[in-house]
């Protein structure tokens, strides 16, 4: 016998239409189950089979759960906001809110076909003022505890379009969609301070029922790891401060490496013999990514500021300072302490630049490449009273003794970095908008924020839009 399914189906599918046996009972006594998955963003692609798969899992268990006699809660909605449907609506000068109103009406048809259990009644689309009041609601509540603050960060910056660019519209240090060159730029950005949460979000790991596997993934994005601050006198007014988990190596250390944003530089500009070279350096390095900078970039490079000398505080000997961009301003201070000897990034520099390579920790040969064990068999040399030592006994006692000479203090430090929250563009969640010239007083709704109306009109009107696609 044949299964007549697109009968069988539109008829229960209009039936359920009819009777909302899916809806979620408000003040039902039964026990109460909530199922929960994450909305989708609705493109004008429509449903591809990767929103299916995790829908019909947690399709199944809501439904198990209700036969259980569970009064459950499963709710759909649409993570509207976003980069291609704008970009969309540019393109074709639709405003991006009929874009996204046509994409859920087929995103809403797609899932009822498919004949999923959710809650209609609870729908929600995070571009409506009546959901998103809410969205801003959370951010004041988060501002008033100093949650979310107000900070200069680089970002991508197209040199015609005039506006900020997520990592994926840069394409080979170009605009994606005008070819135009790409710098990074200094902009006033609103953050979210996850990073206060960052002990809570690794501890509170252990009363989750999750796979080991996702619980590591876990601490590691957060990487947590805990050294300290040394500070360092320099031949100029200005102390620097370099964060590192080593303290015990400090002997060993020959050189300094500074962002190329470091605001100390510009300080520094005067006194700096090769003003001119810094300057051409920190221009290239402004075209670069940070994943350039950092993963792809094998061959490091950098150039030595003449005239500025940082002086060790454990060997007390002036060391040369170079600007690299592998430092990168938003990861601890800005600023690194190279130790060649144990650290092979820095072994490959100091090779490079001809730094000298100093032995603090034996058992390896440094002519050949950094020796970086850690373990019990690894004795410390050349390090004054640290000699004879392990590591993992040199470790805390030089923490303790930097403490104790003023030099430094403890730090736990982490890899997660507090949220860029601000989107760099028109059709995202209307927070204060950053290039406002009041933008903390802007609270209004994005279609009443004259400040991004204008911007809209600009990049919308028909002659923007030619003059960007005849590029
Ligand atoms: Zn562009």
């Amino acid at each position: 016998m044949k299964y007549d399914f697109a009968a069988i189906e539109k008829k229960w599918q209009d039936k359920w239409e009819e009777v909302k046996p899916y809806a979620a009972v408000t003040g039902d006594p039964r026990p109460k189950f909530y199922g929960l998955i994450e909305f989708p963003y609705p493109s004008a692609a429509g449903l591809h089979v990767g929103h299916p798969r995790p829908f019909t899992a947690i399709d199944i268990v809501t439904r198990k759960k209700r036969m259980d006699g569970y009064n459950v809660i499963f709710p759909i909605g649409y993570d509207a906001f976003g980069l291609p449907t704008e970009n969309y609506a540019i393109k074709n000068h639709i405003h991006p809110s009929i874009v996204t109103k046509e994409n859920i009406a087929n995103f809403t048809r797609q899932l009822k076909m498919l004949g999923y259990g959710f809650d209609w009644d609870r729908c929600v689309d995070t571009t409506d003022p009546n959901y998103y009041k809410w969205t801003q609601w959370i951010f004041l509540q988060m501002f008033k505890k100093g949650l979310a603050y107000k900070t200069t960060m680089p970002i991508n910056w197209c040199t015609s379009c005039k506006c900020g660019l997520a990592n994926e519209e840069v394409v080979e240090g170009v605009c994606e969609r005008c070819g135009s060159e790409v710098v990074r730029k200094e902009k006033s950005q609103w953050m979210l301070a996850i990073t206060k949460y960052a002990d809570r979000l690794i501890d509170d790991l252990d009363d989750l029922d999750y796979i080991e596997r996702v619980k590591i993934q876990q601490k590691n994005w957060i990487g947590r790891s805990t050294g300290c601050e040394v500070t360092f006198k320099t031949n100029t007014p200005d102390e620097v401060t370099v964060y590192t988990t080593r303290a015990d190596t400090l002997f060993g250390v020959t050189y300094m490496v500074i962002s190329p944003e470091h605001p100390l530089l510009e300080k520094w500009k005067d006194q700096i013999e090769n003003w001119d070279e810094i300057v051409a350096y920190k221009e290239a390095a402004s075209r670069k990514s940070d994943f350039e900078r950092g993963e792809l970039n094998k061959e490091k490079t950098g150039v030595q500021l003449k005239g500025i000398e940082v002086v060790n505080p454990a060997t007390g000997k002036a060391v040369p300072m170079f600007v690299s961009d592998y430092v990168l301003m938003g990861y601890g201070t800005g600023i690194v302490m190279g130790v060649p000897g144990h650290d092979q990034r820095d072994w490959e520099f100091a090779t490079k630049f001809g730094l000298p390579i100093v032995e603090v920790v034996s058992g390896g040969d440094i002519t050949k490449e950094a020796f970086v064990s850690k373990d019990e068999n690894a004795i410390m040399v050349n390090s004054d009273f640290l000699n004879g030592m392990t590591v993992k006994e040199a470790i805390p006692a030089m923490k303790d003794y930097v403490v104790k000479q003023g030099w430094g203090k403890e730090k736990t430090n982490y890899k997660l970095r507090d949220w860029v929250f601000t989107r760099q563009r028109y059709w995202g969640e209307p927070i204060p908008w950053w290039t406002a010239p009041s933008a903390a007083g802007c609270r209004s709704p994005r279609a009443s924020c004259p400040w991004s109306s204008r911007w809209w009109r600009a990049m919308s009107s028909p002659t923007t839009a030619r003059a960007r696609s005849a590029r």
